[in-house]
């Protein structure tokens, strides 16, 4: 694994090559987030945004999703993945915010994890971008960059990489870097074409020089 220090300068150079990273859901308030966040789950934010303008028009606040039914919230979000069990989720969630916590967002992971279909990474996302509370959300690209880089261990779980991130980034640097990883996992380091000959982190990453070796083997 690379230690701190070069963590520190891998994310220094990300954030030199995405200034302006930032969550890409449109959302205009918490509730608006927190439902964004639970439909974004397996489809991408391109994808959720395309929905979301019409679903909270027709259902700006968990009192109105509630006076509705699971049935009718399906038309909204059929183009997204999963979306029986999200509309689901959205209802049951939108219920206990009414039973439980006044119609309001909750301000904690542990009261957010009890909302239905709320896991570790909206929770965290939520408590970030609503909020502002210090949190890293682990989704796919900053798993896949954390990996390569190997900030953490190849065999990581999502858990223990968000763990070892947190203990080698400072706190006030979270939610900032969450933002650039996904940019930089979403526009640079991709999944399946990951820019490393251009890349200004290739001198510490054994993946892109690994990758660069066997490119050079096979024009050769
Ligand atoms: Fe990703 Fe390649 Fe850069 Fe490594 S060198 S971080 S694999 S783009």
């Amino acid at each position: 694994m690379i230690s701190k220090e070069t963590t520190r300068v891998v994310i220094e150079e990300m954030f030199a090559l995405f200034p302006d990273a930032h969550g890409e859901l449109v959302c205009a308030n918490e509730f608006e987030l927190l439902i964004s966040v639970m439909l974004s789950a397996q489809a991408t934010d391109i994808s959720v945004n395309k929905v979301t303008p019409a679903l909270f028009k027709r259902y700006p606040t968990p009192e109105a999703v509630v006076a509705s039914s699971v049935d009718e919230i399906i038309p909204y979000i059929r183009s997204i993945g999963l979306y029986r069990n999200k509309a689901k989720n959205i209802y049951a969630c939108c219920q206990a915010l009414l039973d439980h916590f006044d119609g309001q967002v909750p301000k904690t992971r542990e009261e957010l994890m009890s909302l239905a279909g709320v896991g570790r990474k909206t929770a965290d996302v939520v408590l970030a971008d609503a909020f502002g509370i210090p949190a890293f959300a682990v989704d796919t690209h900053v798993e896949r960059i954390s990996k390569r880089l190997r900030i953490c261990r190849l065999n990581a779980s999502v858990l223990e990489v968000e763990e070892t991130l947190m203990k080698k980034i400072p706190e006030s640097l979270w939610i900032k870097t969450h933002h650039t990883m996904i940019f930089f996992g979403r526009y640079h380091c991709t999944a399946r074409a990951p820019k490393c000959e251009t890349c200004p982190v290739l001198t510490y990453c054994q993946e892109g020089k690994f990758r660069m070796r066997k490119k050079l083997s096979t024009t050769s």
